[in-house]
């Protein structure tokens, strides 16, 4: 129907048809397809936002039994306590202060104080960081999985002040074959002697003999 000629045609006379319009203003509607964009780009440009996260999102806000604050832990511990427990952190391994530990006693939360492994439980897995395959007390351990690094771990952490003590496995040795793979950092360590003296006092006090 439409020859090369004709379709040029057509565009001249639209091109036309335009310029008209748009000099005597007798149809809007022919300029308006041209002007709408320029009238939207230049009145209503796009806002570009900073693409942050809301305040407080990065960390979960658990009710846990125990609660300390911020300002409290990073006084209290060290770098590496408070990195490894309060953000996560991982202590280098067979660089930690109870990985080669073979005294008898007992390992405690270092930030709540809570008894989470006895020196029986202990084992030598070669890993780098102390092992144990059991704890005091089933309840006194959360599990959670962990995605990080592209595999699937569990994390294990305080039950009571949810602070970060390492991962578990199931190639430990008898009788549960389980490895609690746990920094020294997370851990105050009390020798067995020592740990009847100081029962009767607080946690916090235990905690800054050990470091
Ligand atoms: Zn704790």
């Amino acid at each position: 129907m439409f020859n090369c000629k004709s379709i040029i045609r057509l565009q001249l006379y639209l091109l036309l048809s335009l310029f008209y319009s748009s000099r005597f203003g007798e149809d809007i509607t022919v300029m308006s397809a041209f002007n709408l964009l320029h009238l939207v780009t230049k009145n209503q440009p796009i806002a570009l936002r900073a693409c942050g996260l809301p305040s407080g999102s990065c960390r979960d806000k658990k009710n846990y039994k125990v609660v300390f604050s911020q300002e409290e832990l990073k006084k209290r511990l060290t770098p590496l306590q408070y990195h490894v427990t309060q953000e996560k952190g991982t202590e280098s391994a067979f660089a930690g202060n109870y990985t080669d530990n073979k005294s008898d006693g007992t390992y405690k939360c270092v930030v709540c104080g809570i008894p989470l492994f006895k020196s029986e439980a202990k084992f030598d897995s070669g890993s780098g960081w102390p092992s144990f395959y059991d704890v005091i007390s089933p309840d006194v351990i959360t599990f959670t999985d962990d995605f990080s690094y592209g595999m699937h771990r569990v994390e294990t952490s305080c039950f009571q002040c949810g602070a970060h003590l390492g991962h578990i496995f199931d190639d430990g040795p008898h009788p549960t074959g389980k490895r609690y793979c746990i920094n020294s950092a997370s851990l105050s360590f009390v020798a067995k002697e020592m740990d009847c003296m100081q029962e009767e006092s607080s946690p916090a006090s235990s905690e800054k003999t050990e470091l």
